[in-house]
């Protein structure tokens, strides 16, 4: 799937996921910035904005009435919060406005709205995972190898350094 051709919504798992914008076709909602806490996701954000490459809007109060409609419909309403369908109005505007959208969400519940109304959606975590599995670290000294998380830079067998190496 090409990121590149979709004008992306992203919600706060989005941003705790670690999803980078590389593009200026990213879009939220004042809910998802006010819900980032942890200092991760705050400075994606930040950086994001200062770069241009995310904007903040406010669904318009019709496509707010057609997400509780929707999610009345599929069972989701009660998973649903205020700003899970703050995001998906967000998505529904935008496709309106004849956007090629995708959200970019590890809820269940959105994604499961995102299925019925026929908008891609992709998971940050699973992205993630597929990631970590790829990658492993070796010390450049007595190649003892670690998991892909280990934290620390410094080989504790031999004290040399410990690189990052795709996994054969
Ligand atoms: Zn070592």
């Amino acid at each position: 799937m090409k990121l590149k051709k979709y004008h992306k919504i992203l919600d706060s798992s989005a941003f705790i996921g670690g999803y980078t914008p590389s593009d200026e076709k990213n879009y939220t909602t004042p809910e998802v910035t006010e819900e980032l806490k942890d200092l991760k996701s705050r400075i994606l954000l930040e950086k994001s904005l200062e770069e241009g490459k995310l904007k903040i809007i406010n669904p318009k109060k019709e496509y707010i009435e057609k997400t509780e409609k929707l999610a009345e419909k599929s069972g989701d309403i009660l998973r649903l919060s205020k700003t899970d369908k703050k995001i998906i109005a967000l998505t529904l505007q935008l496709k309106n406005e004849n956007k090629k959208v995708m959200m970019i969400t590890d809820d269940y519940s959105i994604q499961n709205i995102m299925k019925i109304i026929k908008i891609p959606f992709k998971s940050v975590i699973t992205e993630g995972i597929n990631k970590i599995y790829q990658w492993e670290k070796i010390c450049i000294g007595c190649k003892k190898r670690y998991p892909p998380d280990h934290p620390s830079i410094q080989c504790e067998i031999c004290g040399s350094k410990i690189i990052k190496k795709k996994r054969k």
